[in-house]
């Protein structure tokens, strides 16, 4: 349960004073829902609004406050023209600007002779000084309202800086004063000051260095928040490695007989990660290992010939995969291999109901089932194993950490190999993984031909048509990914039919469509339709499950590819190349294009490397937005810049890990403190392990 202490930031913010109905649902746009959410935005820029020159010497284009006195009102006479307000001070004239102006609002807050203070950006027009929609105007008396340094807020329509401000003040009222939770000797080594010192110094900044991210106080923030982040992933980690391991021993038999029937031998990456798997699994500890390896690295055969390592010592093995159609597509490469290994296996997803289901059931119950592969159906109640001694989860980040544990638990100390497909860089492995060994699969299978990416303005489209024709004509397929429009799946969805219906009246009937609102069913007869040659295009939203197999798909186009992000352009593009044919990628996109989506391209058409694109993708567009965090199950930082605050990330680890050898239930000073910082960050689910253990 959350501690006392923090219920006030956990109030909903239309609670605070200045918070109203509108302004509240404008901030829940942006995922401020609690008082902490305000908290947490800091300001990106700072306006020093110390500058107050008179009139005569103002400096066209800095940033300037004068005390003027209102001469005259000159309402516009055509209908393009400002409106203007002339002022002096006892050097001279200036003009305020209005454009659009409402003119009983400016005869209100400009009152003819009165003195008014006025802030904003100085300009000279016609040897005049002027300033075109001051950002403050105010009586002298309310001179003090205008910040000195005044901070920016990365904000949404509908919140305006004012109201913001406003918020923050709210905020800092019910914001207490909390126990330290960093190591004494490490805060006064980085000379940092108290949590809500440090906030104060954010949301107030006094000078433009206070709100980078390298400012004492920022940096402090960072560390809270990664450290909250650390410390959960290291109870989650002690949690699993508490329970002692089984060694799982196997004798080879098996994998041997798989071994004959595979028509290639292993890559050396993958017999590295092999003997790192087959070592952890004969360990006394439990194996907690991350497989991470691009699209078509060969993770499966890896993840099958681990699984026999459990089923040679005598028990059960089991594939979790994100979705249906992957789990079935697992299930179609692993049965053969099996089935020439003379090991039992099934499928278990959704679908599989009554009394089919209940017979699956039994048999994995009483063991006649040594393989199992499905989709989160796995770890439902009713499903209990013989004994289950490896879970392999194919994880392209969809599951989050309880999910990972949720199969675990149907077994008696299981073995965990994590696969993901999504060569993510080593900062971004920490924050989602914690310590958890990796093995890599760096070298793709011999004999794989890079594939030829181009990339051209969406205005070529009737070439790249023409293209396709013949692409068609000698007996290949294509996957046409239409526009993502963040916003809104209706408009992905009329995107993706209107070019499914272009292509229609150009290619016939051998054209598909699937997107994210169809049924399971009817995605996957499309998918089956495609994959059986019985369609040769199909075109899609962002739908085709990473993962999906189709031997003759070697012609990859997607629409608007500035609007993806390269990790995601990358497993995109790696969907073909997978036959013996040269594959192609055609990258279109709209214009104009911005320097940041130019340099994407570009990393794309110059590298095949996943992990080089993954550090390239953090590089561009910072952790937060990496393959849109939300739907990744990444987590996501609004103070820490994972780019910015790397070293941080090591730091946060090493003293997580230490603080739990030191005091493994947090209940210490500075243990009891931590608990407030993990409620704090929201990590409630990792005290959890506290309690269970
Ligand atoms: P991933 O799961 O990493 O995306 P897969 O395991 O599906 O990759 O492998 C992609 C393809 O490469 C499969 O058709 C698989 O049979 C093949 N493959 C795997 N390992 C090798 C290898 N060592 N040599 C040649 N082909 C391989
Ligand atoms: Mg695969």
């Amino acid at each position: 349960m959350r501690p006392e202490i923090l219920y006030p930031l956990f109030k909903p913010v239309g609670s605070l004073k200045g918070v109203g109905p509108r302004m509240e649902k404008a901030l829940a746009r942006i995922g401020i829902d609690h008082v902490a959410d305000v908290l947490w935005r800091l300001p990106g820029a700072v306006i020093d609004r110390r500058n107050s020159p008179s009139v005569k010497n103002a400096v066209p284009g800095d940033v300037a406050t004068f005390t003027v006195t209102v001469d005259r009102h000159v309402p516009p006479t055509a209908p393009r023209q400002p409106y203007r307000v002339h002022c002096h001070d006892e050097t001279g004239t200036m003009v305020l600007v209005f454009f659009h102006a409402r003119e009983d609002y400016l005869t209100k807050t400009l009152p003819m002779g009165k003195r008014r203070v006025v802030s904003g950006t100085v300009e000279h027009y016609d040897g005049q000084v002027q300033m075109t929609h001051p950002d403050h105007i105010v009586s002298e008396a309310q001179k003090e309202s205008i910040l000195k340094f005044e901070p920016l807020y990365a904000l949404t329509a509908g919140v305006s800086q004012k109201m913001m401000r406003k918020a923050v003040m709210g905020a800092f009222e019910n914001t207490p004063d909390l126990a330290e939770w960093i190591d004494d000797a490490y805060l006064k080594k980085q000379n940092w000051c108290s949590w809500r010192t440090a906030l104060e110094r954010a949301h107030h900044p006094q000078t433009s260095q206070d709100v980078t991210l390298d400012a004492a106080h920022r940096s402090r923030l960072a560390y809270d928040e990664i450290l909250a982040n650390q410390l959960a992933l290291a109870l989650v980690r002690a949690a699993m490695k508490k329970t002692k391991g089984r060694p799982n021993t196997g004798n080879g038999v098996l994998r041997a007989k798989v071994m004959v029937a595979l028509p290639f031998s292993l890559t050396g990456a993958q017999e590295k990660a092999l003997s790192d798997i087959t070592r952890d699994m004969e360990s006394t500890q439990r194996m907690l290992r991350l497989l991470q390896g691009d699209v078509g690295s060969g993770k499966t055969v890896v993840a099958l010939l681990a699984m026999l390592v459990g089923i040679e010592a005598g028990g059960q093995a089991a594939l979790m995969a994100p979705t249906d159609v992957l789990a079935r597509q697992h299930m179609k490469t692993i049965a053969p291999l099996a089935e020439a290994a003379g090991v039992e296996c099934a499928l278990l997803t959704g679908r599989e109901k009554g009394k089919n289901r209940d017979a699956l059931l039994a048999r994995l119950k009483n063991g006649e089932i040594s393989l199992i592969v499905g989709t989160h159906a796995l770890f439902q109640g009713d499903v209990d194993f013989h004994d289950l001694r490896i879970a392999v989860i194919d994880e392209q980040h969809r599951f989050g950490v309880h999910q990972r544990l949720g199969l675990t638990e149907k077994g008696d100390a299981v073995d965990v190999l994590v696969m993901t497909a999504t060569p993510i860089p080593r900062t971004l492995m920490l924050t989602a993984y914690g310590d958890m060994d990796v093995s890599q699969l760096r070298d793709k299978p011999a004999g794989r031909k890079p594939i030829d990416t181009r990339v051209m303005p969406a205005a070529r489209i009737a070439d790249v048509v023409e293209g396709l024709k013949r692409q068609i004509a000698q007996g290949h397929q294509a996957y046409w990914v239409c526009p993502l429009v963040e916003e809104s799946e209706t408009l992905d969805l009329s995107a993706a039919q209107d070019r499914f219906d272009h292509l229609q009246s150009v290619f016939g009937a051998r054209v598909g469509l699937v997107h994210g609102r169809m049924k399971g069913a009817d995605k996957d007869a499309v998918m089956q339709a495609f994959a059986e040659g019985r369609i040769d295009i199909l075109v899609a939203t962002t739908v085709i499950e990473v993962g999906v197999d189709v031997a003759r798909a070697n012609v990859m186009i997607i629409e608007h590819a500035e609007r993806f992000g390269l990790a995601q352009l990358h497993q995109l593009r790696g969907r073909v190349g997978r036959g013996a044919a040269q594959a192609s990628c055609l990258l279109l996109y709209g214009t104009p294009l911005g320097d940041t989506a130019r340099t994407r391209l570009k990393v794309l058409r110059q590298s095949d490397d996943g992990f080089h694109i993954a550090e390239e993708d953090l590089k561009l567009r910072g952790a937060g937005e990496l393959m849109g965090t939300r739907q990744s199950g990444l987590p996501e930082f609004f103070i820490a810049d994972l780019t910015a605050h790397a070293d941080l990330l090591d730091v946060a680890r090493k003293d997580a890990q230490l603080v739990l050898d030191k005091d493994p239930q947090l209940q210490g000073p500075r243990g009891q403190a931590l608990r407030v910082l993990l409620y704090l960050f929201e990590r409630d689910s990792a005290v959890h392990y506290l309690r269970s253990g």
